[in-house]
């Protein structure tokens, strides 16, 4: 995951751990790469460079040129400024209500129905809850069958009307279902689109208003990078969504949405997907990642 992200950031660091004295120059000279680096991993400038202003300011006020391991000291500043632009800690999911309803939302192919699913399979067998899915992506005929086979895999009911064209029909009447069979929650899987248009937003809107969910997830695909902040800007300003999941992290994924989604629409990423497998879901922890790209 982030490889090459991960290589350069190192890279930038031999520059520093290889001199025998530290100086100004050299810490400015290892931002600059490290900033190279995050661009390359499609970070947007802006937020590149104030994440290494930041560092730099931290590293002059905690006086990393007189410290013992100025390279190590550096690397931990960076670790916490990292986590930080990442939310610095995990966030939890909202399921108030009986039942407690997720919406999920996002383009289409960025990976809503299996995250559905998984999502469902993940409430089932570690939180001890009882899911049922609700299949309101009416415009994708395969979609609601693929919930469903999805659906038998994880042994969790799947709610939907033949025929019906109206979503969020569907979706009331998926929670009213639910309610007569005692499920605690309800993830309503919708459609998307292949990019933000104004009759989806309009419909997810509408979804959202009439089932009043007590946590939104916008699911976007990782290796979009920048587009997939885009996306997200845009969804946001529509829903006011509570939390974002990034998927397809197992794939050659630069890092630049993990990093910059936060720090853009101000939501923390909750939960990443690692493959198409239904245990392939991960709560995410900003903590940990920012470990994992700094080796
Ligand atoms: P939707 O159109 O948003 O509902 O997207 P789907 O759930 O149908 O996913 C689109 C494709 O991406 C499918 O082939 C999924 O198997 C795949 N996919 C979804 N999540 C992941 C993931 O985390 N990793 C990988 N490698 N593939 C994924």
């Amino acid at each position: 995951m982030f490889e090459n992200l991960s290589d350069k950031i190192d890279k930038a660091l031999h520059i520093l751990k290889g001199h025998g004295k530290i100086t100004e120059v050299n810490v400015a000279d290892t931002l600059k790469e490290v900033r190279r680096a995050l661009l390359d991993a499609d970070v947007n400038f802006k937020i590149a460079k104030e994440f290494t202003n930041s560092v730099k300011e931290k590293a002059l006020g905690q006086k990393v040129l007189t410290s013992l391991q100025p390279g190590q000291l550096l690397v931990k500043i960076m670790r916490d400024e990292m986590a930080a632009l990442m939310g610095s800690k995990a966030a939890d999911i909202s399921l108030q209500g009986n039942p407690a309803v997720v919406l999920i939302a996002g383009l289409q192919g960025s990976g809503k129905t299996t995250f559905s699913a998984k999502l469902a399979n993940f409430l089932k067998r570690k939180k001890g809850r009882n899911p049922m899915l609700v299949a309101a992506d009416v415009y994708r005929p395969a979609a609601i069958d693929q919930l469903k086979v999805l659906g038998e895999q994880i042994q969790v009911p799947v709610f939907a009307i033949e025929g019906n064209k109206n979503p969020v029909e569907i979706a009331q009447k998926g929670i009213e279902h639910a309610k007569t069979l005692g499920h605690n929650v309800v993830i309503v899987d919708t459609a998307g689109r292949l990019s933000v248009d104004q009759e989806m937003m309009d419909e997810i809107a509408r979804i959202h208003r009439a089932v009043k969910p007590s946590e939104t997830l916008f699911v976007v695909d990782a290796m979009t990078g920048q587009d997939a902040v885009n996306t997200a800007k845009a969804f946001n300003e529509v829903l006011d969504f509570d939390g974002v999941v990034l998927t397809k992290l197992d794939g050659d994924t630069r890092g630049g949405a993990a990093l910059t989604i936060k720090a853009t629409v101000n939501k923390p990423i909750k939960f990443v997907g690692t493959g198409e497998k239904m245990d392939a879901i991960d709560i995410f922890h900003p903590d940990r990642m920012a470990d994992r790209i700094l080796g």
